[in-house]
């Protein structure tokens, strides 16, 4: 069957509901018959769906400014697409816009405030395989590599005898759920800014990463003790506050249709 899946209205065809429960029934028969091929099939059907739905869902939070569910809707569709183009043909991922939807969910993440996070620091026991249970021991592995499918069911590692030992603050977590932020006191204006030119969640655009330089005087505001502009880390005083320029982020939106002028943003100093 075939229904169009772009905007946020198509994402409640209650056919969409339908075919993924379809997909599960065909999968599991397919597992009785042994035909791992068509059971794989199934499953790359039904991820690639349920990644498409969340993404289009992730985009319109965005829009309505919900940022953090938007943020772990993100997160969802990141370990989705990773497992999906690593399970799936060019050709699948071309067809399914898996390659489009994974490059525009590092686009929409790299946009977000977000720096600080939480990480848990654990010792696990062991490891064994969610195939076929065996335990998992530096010299006896099963034959299912982590990550892979087998008969329509992902292959992961699920740790026993977990301990955990601390909880550490970092910058670039394993996994993006645990943001230590208030949004209350966060910056989204480089989000709004986007999603007041962008209506549909499959809209063609890139953002380019350039810097720019302005007079030291444009900075008056910026106390010694703030953040440097530069975004190097370093406080001002102690980094560009003596230089006579001043080179800070700049961020350039490329869209694929033509917009009608907007606003830019104001100087933040
Ligand atoms: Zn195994
Ligand atoms: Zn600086």
């Amino acid at each position: 069957m075939k229904f169009e899946l772009t905007t946020l209205e198509h994402t409640k065809n209650p056919d969409i509901k339908w075919a993924l429960s379809e997909l599960e029934k065909v999968k599991a028969q397919a597992v009785v018959a042994g035909d791992e091929e068509r059971a794989n099939n199934c499953w790359r059907e039904s991820e690639a769906l349920q990644l498409t739905l969340i993404y289009i869902e992730a985009f319109h939070k965005i829009k309505r400014k919900e940022y953090r569910e938007a943020w772990y809707d993100l997160e969802r569709c990141e370990i989705k697409c990773q497992f999906v183009l690593r399970n799936s043909s060019e050709e699948f991922c071309l067809n399914k816009n898996i390659f489009f939807i994974n490059h525009q969910i590092s686009n929409l993440q790299s946009l977000y405030p977000y720096c600080v996070f939480s990480s848990a620091g654990m010792v696990v026991g062991y490891y064994s395989c969610g195939i076929c249970d065996h335990k998992i021991r530096p010299r006896s592995r099963c034959s299912h590599a982590k990550g892979k499918i087998y008969n329509g069911k992902l292959c992961v590692h699920v740790a026993h005898d977990i301990v955990l030992k601390e909880i550490s603050i970092v910058s670039k977590p394993v996994q993006k759920y645990s943001v230590v932020h208030n949004d209350e006191t966060l910056d989204f204006s480089v989000l709004e800014h986007l999603m007041a030119v962008l209506e549909e969640a499959f809209e063609e655009w890139d953002v380019i990463r350039t810097t720019r330089k302005f007079p030291i005087d444009m900075f008056f505001r910026v106390g010694l003790d703030s953040d440097c502009p530069c975004k190097g880390g370093g406080k001002f005083g102690q980094c560009c506050s003596k230089k006579g320029e001043v080179e800070i982020p700049h961020l350039d939106f490329v869209f694929r249709r033509d917009i009608p002028n907007l606003p830019g943003i104001k100087f933040p100093y």
